[in-house]
């Protein structure tokens, strides 16, 4: 329905210089006429839809608000500023817990991210009602003087570079994980970066996005793609037949990885991975091509079509 929905607005909805990327990129870049250039981004998370009460604790739903926010102003290689945070919650708290006490256990899950990334709790609002807990981030940034980070400055040719190891976040790192803010900064304050996007929806998905928003196609080798601990440990929880295949899958298209995934010229990229300049891992997953679509690199070294798996949201 999401997709569908944006489709519709992007028809209806008149371009305006104030507000850009907002429908087709990780944040809406705000323009004030003059040169403060702000980023916003904003997620609505449902109890039984996005996470579950009854399984998360309360604290760490509310860090995952924030950082899955944060994710996306990385994606913008925007500085944090603010946030605001708005809550529908359950009359009565659930699970034996009142309201108040609901709201509170989740604002001990969002401060000391907040903390840790600068980020100011500006304001928001909060309700009661008969109905599951609504969580709404908002995440307000600035971008430096390179400008933001976008989907759309791409080119064929470009090396897909990723950062961290990816699938299985389902095992916990979606609830735990850093946003890669501080290693988006560094990254485009230091090389010429052509392209980045946040992978939210897996590898595969957000790779396709990446290349449709540069006119291209997008290229994977599908044997270095940095799978994660968590993704083998998934596959056999699965006890799957093919546990290396599995775990590929799981790296391809599990969702809230929250990694980086970047296009930048080779000669930069290469520099990037002869440098290292982040404390985390950082791989050439692919390329960027001229033929538009999602490929793979096949066993035997020819092209060949992969599907753009991954989470779709309702
Ligand atoms: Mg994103």
């Amino acid at each position: 329905m999401e997709l569908e929905f944006i489709q519709w607005l992007r028809a209806h909805a008149p371009d305006d210089p104030r507000a850009k990327l907002g429908l087709s990129d990780d944040a809406a870049l705000l323009s004030f006429g003059d040169k403060t250039n702000i980023v916003v981004t904003t997620d609505l998370l449902t109890d039984g839809v996005d996470f579950e009460l009854g399984k998360h604790e309360p604290k760490r739903v509310g860090r995952q608000a924030l950082a899955a926010n944060l994710s996306d102003l990385a994606a913008m290689a925007a500085r944090p500023h603010s946030a605001l945070i708005s809550l529908a919650l359950p009359r009565g708290g659930g699970a034996n817990r009142g309201a108040l006490e609901l709201a509170i256990a989740l604002y001990e899950g969002i401060e000391p991210l907040a903390v840790e990334y600068d980020v100011v709790i500006a304001g928001g609002d909060t309700n009661t009602y008969d109905g599951p807990l609504v969580l709404s981030v908002t995440a307000i940034g600035q971008i430096t003087e390179r400008g933001p980070l976008t989907r759309t400055g791409g080119k064929a040719g470009d090396w897909l570079l990723v950062t961290g190891a990816l699938g299985g976040s389902i095992l916990g790192h979606m609830l735990d994980f850093a946003p890669r803010v501080h290693e988006a900064m560094l990254l485009h304050e230091r090389y010429e970066l052509h392209a980045g996007i946040d992978i939210s929806d897996g590898l595969a998905l957000d790779a396709s996005r990446l290349a449709k928003a540069s006119r291209c196609g997008a290229l994977l080798y599908t044997d270095r793609v940095p799978v994660s601990s968590a993704a083998i440990r998934l596959s056999e929880l699965d006890r799957a037949d093919d546990i290396e295949a599995s775990a590929l899958r799981h790296a391809l298209s599990d969702g809230q990885d929250f990694e980086l995934l970047i296009a930048a010229g080779p000669q930069t990229a290469a520099t990037i991975l002869q440098e290292r300049p982040l404390e985390c891992a950082i791989t050439q997953v692919g390329e960027l091509v001229a033929e538009p679509g999602l490929w793979q690199h096949s066993m035997q070294g020819q092209r060949k079509p992969l599907e753009e798996i991954g989470w779709r949201h309702a």
